[in-house]
């Protein structure tokens, strides 16, 4: 894993004269990590970074998160973006939209499960359950150290019969434990469904996608991204990563986005 501003100048080159499918994961890439989701903010200067970006024609910008649709479109309210809500399972933006068939089995399962970790974990300090409505997300970042294990062992007791029966799948991240349904489709699948989308459209091989995310589901998207585009992990390296690059914080994230925006801006003054 290199870091990202080492090769600056090299990755200049590469993403000049192309056109830009910047895909963005938003807890921990745009936004720092919070102690609850609601509290999470995304900075002003990167909100009015993107914005910009979204206006520019030879750039196109997804975000792609694990929170429902509804609940990052609010945390950004921009327009021209694509949003893709609870990991690419729901999809909505300009000439797109986009949600699963959902099973009733499924949404009874969710059900039942949703209500056995609220009874069974009513004690437990600091546990927050999510209802993202097509999945549900157990969040332990305030709960204490000594419980953490306790709360993980009754998510797993409750969701291994639906599990054992492929009625769900169960996926972990930073702090959090998710039932979602029982499908093959993850950020990479999506993002590489988004791109050929957009190649069918127009540009054919003058796309260069670029994803930034710091979270294990975030890896799927590396992986799909590996031989035609840049991946930037945001984090500190890591040996388990597949991105190419890395960046140190949402901070630098916001760096990154500015350069792209010089970038981008050099190519319009050439053009005139
Ligand atoms: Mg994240």
């Amino acid at each position: 894993m290199r870091y990202l501003f080492n090769e600056w100048d090299a990755l200049k080159g590469r993403i000049q004269g192309r056109y830009l499918f910047l895909f963005l994961d938003f807890d921990g890439t745009l936004a720092p990590i919070a102690e609850t989701p609601a509290k999470a903010v995304i900075p002003q200067e990167t909100k009015k970074l993107l914005n910009k970006l979204a206006k520019r024609k030879h750039i196109r910008i997804a975000i792609i998160s694990g929170r429902s649709l509804g609940n990052i479109k609010n945390k950004l309210g921009l327009n021209n973006i694509i949003y893709s809500g609870n990991h690419g399972l729901e999809i909505e933006g300009p000439k797109v939209k986009f949600s699963p068939l959902i099973s009733r089995g499924y949404k009874i399962a969710l059900k039942t499960i949703k209500n056995t970790l609220a009874r069974k974990l009513r004690l437990v300090k600091g546990v927050i359950l999510e209802d993202k409505s097509i999945s549900l997300s157990l969040h332990y970042r305030l709960v204490d150290d000594k419980q953490v294990f306790r709360v993980k062992t009754i998510f797993h007791e409750t969701v291994i019969r639906y599990l054992l029966g492929d009625r769900i799948k169960a996926k972990e991240g930073k702090k959090v434990l998710e039932v979602r349904p029982p499908l093959e489709w993850d950020k990479g699948k999506v993002i590489l469904w988004l791109l050929a989308r957009q190649k069918f459209a127009k540009y054919g091989n003058k796309i260069l996608p670029l994803y930034i995310g710091d979270d294990l589901t975030d890896e799927d998207a590396f992986k799909a991204l590996r031989r035609i585009g840049i991946t930037v992990f945001v984090g500190r390296p890591t040996q388990s990563s597949k991105a190419k690059y890395y960046l140190k914080d949402t901070c630098e994230v916001t760096k990154l986005l500015r350069g792209i925006l010089e970038i981008q801006s050099e190519n319009q003054k050439c053009k005139k």
